[in-house]
């Protein structure tokens, strides 16, 4: 970033932004550099401000959320990244009397939060969530799912704010583009609230599926640091990326500090004080055998920062 950037942020921003800050521990593969700015946002009156200093700047911006679906690259991130503090972390029960009940919710709210305090007041339909560790708002931009469900199912609609001019828009499910795995958000777009519909169901059901959805992933799922599933399935519900992998041999290979997961083979797992260059090599191994071995053309679900 240039230095002239640095010293409009500073000036702007004061001590809410800091400089060469470490983000490959946000998340869940633990690996990777830093931004070379960061700014936790704690109010929306403080987004309207950070969004009018970013959009005047002539910087990259970057959202993270729970970090559950991201590599960044060992050299880091040359922009601004931005994460919405507690004021986002909001979930709103709708009333037992409303006859079209919906949830209100902040995007920095985690998912696996939102689905027991939704079943846990006997609303139904968000159970799936409690098996995805990221947040409301990269749920939202992923269009997260599992167990027969996704984002798309039940969200109405998602207040998002333009990251380089700061207008703030509801947009519509449809207007969201939500496909498998996938939206047409992009990273200008920042989701600050959401809002979803439920259904009014018995609470003891509802957590019983939790419990069973939470059994089924520490059955199949490996712990340890991941983004869950690296590709995505070339066609949902029939044909996984797992199977393909599976196939041509590599549940285990492994370069320097990576290795495709034993137990889930869509999994890439890194060690401890691993590198982000190893875990990409891996999927660059994966994504080349596989395209030759099957012609599948396997595309990243993990979210790639700071790589060429
Ligand atoms: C063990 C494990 C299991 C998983 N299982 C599943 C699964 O079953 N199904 C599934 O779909 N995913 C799964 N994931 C992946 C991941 O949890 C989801 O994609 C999740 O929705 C990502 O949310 P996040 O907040 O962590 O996003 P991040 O990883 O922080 O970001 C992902 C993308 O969303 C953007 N983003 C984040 N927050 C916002 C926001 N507020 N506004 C706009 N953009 C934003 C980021 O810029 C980035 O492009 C799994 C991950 C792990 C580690």
């Amino acid at each position: 970033m240039r230095s002239e950037s640095r010293a409009d942020l500073a000036r702007q921003l004061g001590d809410r932004v800091r400089f060469d800050v470490p983000i490959g521990p946000l998340t869940t593969y633990r690996v990777g550099g830093s931004a070379a700015a960061f700014v936790t946002v704690e109010s929306r009156a403080e987004l309207d401000r950070v969004t009018t200093v970013c959009g005047a700047l002539d910087a990259a911006t970057l959202v993270i959320g729970r970090g559950s679906n991201m590599l960044v690259a060992d050299e880091g991130f040359d922009g601004v990244a931005l994460q919405l503090g507690d004021f986002a972390t909001f979930v709103e029960l709708p009333d037992r009397r409303d006859s079209d009940p919906i949830v209100r919710v902040g995007a920095a709210a985690s998912l696996p939060i939102l689905a027991r305090r939704t079943a846990g007041a006997g609303w139904r339909g968000l159970e799936w969530a409690v098996g995805v560790p990221g947040s409301v708002g990269g749920a939202v931009r992923m269009n997260a799912g599992g167990h027969g469900s996704d984002m798309a199912a039940s969200l109405v609609d998602a207040l998002v704010v333009d990251l380089t001019t700061g207008a703030a828009r509801v947009w519509t499910r449809d207007e969201l583009g939500l496909r498998f795995r996938g939206s047409d958000l992009d990273d200008r777009c920042l989701v600050v609230e959401v809002r979803l519909r439920v259904v009014p169901g018995d609470a003891h059901e509802a957590q019983r599926v939790i419990d069973d959805i939470v059994k089924w992933r520490r059955e199949n799922q490996p712990g340890g640091q991941n983004a869950g599933s690296v590709f995505v399935n070339p066609i949902p519900g029939e044909l996984s990326a797992g199977e393909l992998i599976d196939r041509a041999g590599l549940r285990g290979f492994r370069i320097g500090s990576a290795e495709v997961s034993t137990k889930h083979a869509n999994f890439i797992q890194a060690d401890e004080g691993g590198r982000a260059s190893d875990v990409m090599s891996v999927m660059r191994h994966v994504h080349d055998r596989v395209l030759t071995e099957s012609g599948h053309d396997l595309r990243s679900e993990v979210r790639l920062v700071g790589f060429a």
